[in-house]
């Protein structure tokens, strides 16, 4: 394998495209705007691990993790991989012992994660509110980060042109070539670029690019909605906050992130322009959280589109269809795209498949009993929509 045509320039792009050129691979990246300028741009990007079953996949978000303060490590110091405890609490019963349930669940995989009164908010968070926590108890994860993801994609991305990667940015891939049954480069207008294989990381576009092989990617569209805050005046969040219907994370500028999965039950099918209202509605639910927020400025209001594959579980791999043709798509895939990309660059450059992969190839039957709570909170609160 000498060559590779990556298609698009997020998270999983970036970290593919600088495991192949590390190995040897001539890798050109072709991106239809600029590097996270896709979903990647528009997270809210935590690690996510305790959310994973089953259990082979919570390995695998747990190997992701662990492999981002590696990589952080080696390109970048502590820059994109920010540390800080994850803070839980429920305001049902139901919902409190669905907590407890994981909690307990995780901690029987050697998750660090406690139960712990509400008063340790003042210590942990105390931007937040603590008469906004109406519950006994809270869950308290200790070991794990939230990630400044553009960050990350540039770091990757500077890596891989430093290991003689080449970079097209503004140019869409509109074709793929094929020479006998194999796919053998892409077509963008004019332009094309031969390789001995493309990668599809295409985000929500990678069904588009599936398409024009003739390969269908059970993949949905899940918009999602965030919005950033200046510095609040009365100090910094300290924590990701993981509150009954919001969710908070601080931002690489000092402000406040925030996502509402009721608000983005209400979005539209794929991406779309913000409505009116829908920011300082979030803005709003959020600062009944954390006060200062409501005096705080919105510096920004964006709509990620996530790619959700129909059971939650990432789509890696060529399908039979169209050799020649790699897939590597996943929701959450911030916290995965390290062991995904060094993954997927392995079976690419040697041609061996990955036994950690094995449950994840394209053309897998769908298994019924998928667990992803980040798909279940999804599915509960929006229609179905047909992958
Ligand atoms: C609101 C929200 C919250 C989230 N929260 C988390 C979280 O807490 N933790 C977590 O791990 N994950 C989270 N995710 C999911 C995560 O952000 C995504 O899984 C991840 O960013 C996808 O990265 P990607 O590289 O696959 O896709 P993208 O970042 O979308 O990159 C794909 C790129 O391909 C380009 N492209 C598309 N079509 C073409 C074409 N034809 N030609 C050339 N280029 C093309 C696009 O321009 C884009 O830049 C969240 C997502 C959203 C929206």
């Amino acid at each position: 394998m000498d060559s590779a045509v990556v298609v698009g320039a997020g998270v999983l792009g970036a970290c593919v495209s600088y495991h192949l050129a590390r190995a040897g691979v001539r890798v050109v990246v072709v991106e239809a705007a600029r590097p996270a300028a896709g979903t990647s741009g528009a997270t809210f990007s935590a690690d996510v691990t305790h959310l994973k079953t089953p259990y082979a996949y919570y390995r695998l978000n747990r190997q992701g993790s662990e492999e981002h303060r590696q990589l952080s490590a080696a390109l970048d110091g502590p820059a994109w991989r920010r540390p800080a405890p994850l803070l839980q609490w429920a305001d049902d019963d139901a919902a409190h012992q669905a907590l407890r349930a994981r909690a307990s669940r995780v901690r029987g995989w050697g998750h660090a994660c406690h139960l712990a009164p509400p008063s340790v908010l003042r210590d942990l968070a105390p931007a937040v509110d603590p008469a906004a926590c109406g519950a006994d108890e809270i869950v308290v994860h200790t070991d794990t980060c939230w990630f400044d993801a553009p960050r990350f994609v540039h770091a990757l991305l500077d890596a891989a042109v430093r290991h003689g990667a080449e970079t097209h940015h503004g140019v869409t891939v509109t074709g793929l070539t094929r020479t006998g049954g194999r796919i053998t480069g892409v077509r963008a207008g004019a332009r094309s670029w031969s390789a001995d294989t493309v990668v599809n990381c295409a985000g929500p576009g990678a069904r588009g690019i599936a398409a024009l092989a003739g390969v269908r990617l059970p993949l949905r569209q899940v918009p999602g909605l965030v919005i950033e805050s200046e510095p609040l005046a009365g100090g910094p969040l300290t924590a990701i906050v993981a509150a009954p219907g919001i969710d908070l994370r601080p931002t690489p500028g000092g402000g406040v992130l925030a996502l509402s999965w009721d608000i983005d039950a209400r979005l539209g099918g794929t991406a779309e322009p913000v409505a009116d209202g829908l920011p300082q509605e979030l803005r709003r639910r959020a600062a009944t959280v954390l006060p200062d927020l409501a005096r705080a400025r919105i510096l920004d209001a964006r709509i990620g589109v996530r790619p959700v594959p129909a059971d939650g579980l990432p789509l890696v791999g060529e399908a039979p269809q169209a050799p020649g043709l790699y897939h590597l798509v996943s929701h959450s895939a911030v916290t995965l795209a390290p062991v995904l990309g060094r993954l997927a660059a392995h079976e690419i450059t040697t041609g061996r498949a990955a036994a950690a992969l094995a449950p994840y190839r394209p053309d897998r039957a769908a298994p019924d009993d998928v667990q992803d709570e980040n798909l279940r909170a999804m599915d509960d609160r929006r229609p179905h929509a047909a992958p």
